[in-house]
């Protein structure tokens, strides 16, 4: 498998870049290395196809390709989430499950590219604001690793349904299931130009992208960290920008909970693609008078998970996504343990890239791993007594991506809900994502919302056209 650059309906580039299997430490194909001189071309071809022709402005033709897209996609199922399991290292269940959740939002998008609409009002009488929405133009779109296959889309397609173009920046680490993923355009009437691929190993591409001002919109799902240089970066040309960043995804558990039967749902929430999910469960809370039975199941939860190659079906926790990056995860978590209250399970460093979990008890919510996303699989369990201190323990913290709810009271897991400042909470469930349902961050956690009809404001400019075309004769204003 190798995946060079498409540029304006070309795949151009010589690859050269090996893609790393994580499990294994091997080679399983080769990707070009882009810079400044691909993303001008890219961004050329996506401005060209946006300026010089009736895409924007032609919802239907935007629906078919769509829809061929997701066609397409649908009879790649199984080698797209074999590629993915083998490029990132997450279990096969998962990939299975992403790329399932990539078509079907491929298709939910297929349908709103036919209702983009607008609204029409009369401020005073005879004067006709007509307010379109519009796209937003040339849309870079920034992907990380840990999803590629959902957060691509998650992007592209509200993105092209608005009428927007785009150049993709995959992360280096899984170029080759976006590569893969963005040839089955092949076989739609995509226009030449309207979706362009820009690999490589660093920066420089990203940037240019960033910075350029023939580029209107940049979508980027990743880092807080990366996050804000991109806000700073796009500054000077003020394009809109899209940002879904990190987290530290809290759980609520109040005393009324059955801990036994939901310790091994949280163990699952914490360590879905090895800890490395932006909505991850970090931080558990317990109400005091259970903390005991807490410690006690979450720890068997956890240290019953299997952790191994994703590609084997009976995997619970496959690799990280490198092994350079495991090793500092790994780190990071020893010097954790080295402060915790009490260290509760102690992960395990093994082979290329795999680390089992870690669970540490600690009381002070400003400790650097109560704060700090960890991404890999590290948990920490901290207790309050009231509804108020779980609320106030919840919400200490820079990020606002998601967070949980566990409770029978359903008046009290309405009212907690409210109360965390999060772009989704869920009561007694974690993770549950859907094509459907907007999600996004408060504070650190980022700007604008993806998922949903809302993402389509991500991609699209509200013009305001503003006609006053008086009333009839005979007809008496009366101011
Ligand atoms: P990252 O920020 O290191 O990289 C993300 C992407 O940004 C990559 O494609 C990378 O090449 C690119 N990039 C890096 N430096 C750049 C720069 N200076 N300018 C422009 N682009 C640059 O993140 P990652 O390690 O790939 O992903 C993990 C992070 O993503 C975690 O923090 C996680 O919480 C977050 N995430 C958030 C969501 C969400 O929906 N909020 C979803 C998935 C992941």
């Amino acid at each position: 498998m190798n995946a060079p650059h498409w540029i304006a309906g070309a795949w151009v580039g010589t690859p050269s870049v090996d893609s790393i299997d994580p499990a294994t430490g091997e080679s399983i194909g080769q990707f070009a290395e882009g810079g400044t001189a691909e993303a001008d071309a890219a961004i050329a071809a996506a401005r060209h196809v946006f300026d010089r022709t009736t895409w924007a402005q032609d919802a239907r033709l935007r629906q078919d390709v769509l829809l061929a897209w997701a066609a397409a996609l649908d009879t790649q199922r199984e080698p797209l989430a074999n590629l993915l399991t083998r490029e990132n290292g997450k279990a096969i269940a998962q990939s299975r499950g992403e790329i399932a959740g990539a078509i079907s939002e491929v298709r939910y998008y297929a349908g709103l590219a036919r209702h983009i609409a607008g609204h029409v009002l009369e401020p005073e009488p005879g004067t006709i604001s007509t307010m379109l929405r519009e796209a937003a133009g040339v849309t870079a779109i920034i992907v990380p690793w840990n999803a590629p296959a959902v957060l691509l889309v998650r992007s592209l397609a509200p993105a092209l349904a608005a009428g927007c173009t785009a150049i993709v920046k995959p992360a280096a680490q899984t170029t080759l299931l976006t590569a893969a993923m963005l040839r089955c355009f092949e076989q739609t009437a995509l226009p030449k130009g309207a979706v362009n691929l820009v690999n490589e190993t660093g920066h420089a591409t990203a940037e240019r992208l960033v910075e350029s001002h023939d580029v209107d919109v940049v979508s980027f799902t990743g880092s807080t960290v990366t996050g804000k240089k991109i806000a700073a970066a796009a500054a000077d040309s003020m394009k809109k920008l899209s940002l879904e960043l990190g987290g530290k995804s809290c759980c609520v558990v109040f005393e009324d909970s059955d801990i036994a039967a939901i310790a091994p749902r949280l163990a699952r929430a914490a360590t879905i693609i090895s800890g490395q999910q932006c909505t991850a469960a970090r931080r558990v809370l317990v109400q005091a008078s259970r903390v005991a039975e807490m410690r006690e199941h979450l720890t068997r939860a956890l240290a019953s998970l299997k952790v191994g190659p994703g590609i084997d079906a009976s995997t619970d926790i496959g690799a990280l996504i490198e092994g350079s990056t495991c090793d500092a995860i790994d780190q990071t978590i020893a010097r954790a343990c080295d402060s915790a209250d009490r260290v509760l399970l102690r992960g395990e460093r093994s082979g290329n890239a795999f680390l089992s979990p870690t669970l540490v008890e600690h009381s002070d919510p400003q400790t650097f791993f109560c704060q700090e996303e960890i991404f890999g699989p590290f948990v920490t369990l901290e207790t309050f007594e009231t509804e108020a201190e779980a609320i106030e323990k919840a919400n200490d913290t820079v990020f606002g991506l998601s967070a949980s709810v566990w409770t029978d009271n359903g008046a009290r897991a309405f009212r907690i809900a409210r109360a965390l400042r999060n772009g989704t909470v869920w009561i007694n469930d974690h993770n549950k994502l859907f094509a459907e349902a907007e999600t996004g961050g408060y504070r650190q956690s980022g700007l604008g919302r993806l998922h949903g009809y809302d993402a389509l404001a991500d991609f699209t400019e509200i013009k305001h056209i503003c006609m006053p075309a008086g009333v009839p004769d005979g007809v008496t204003p009366l101011r």
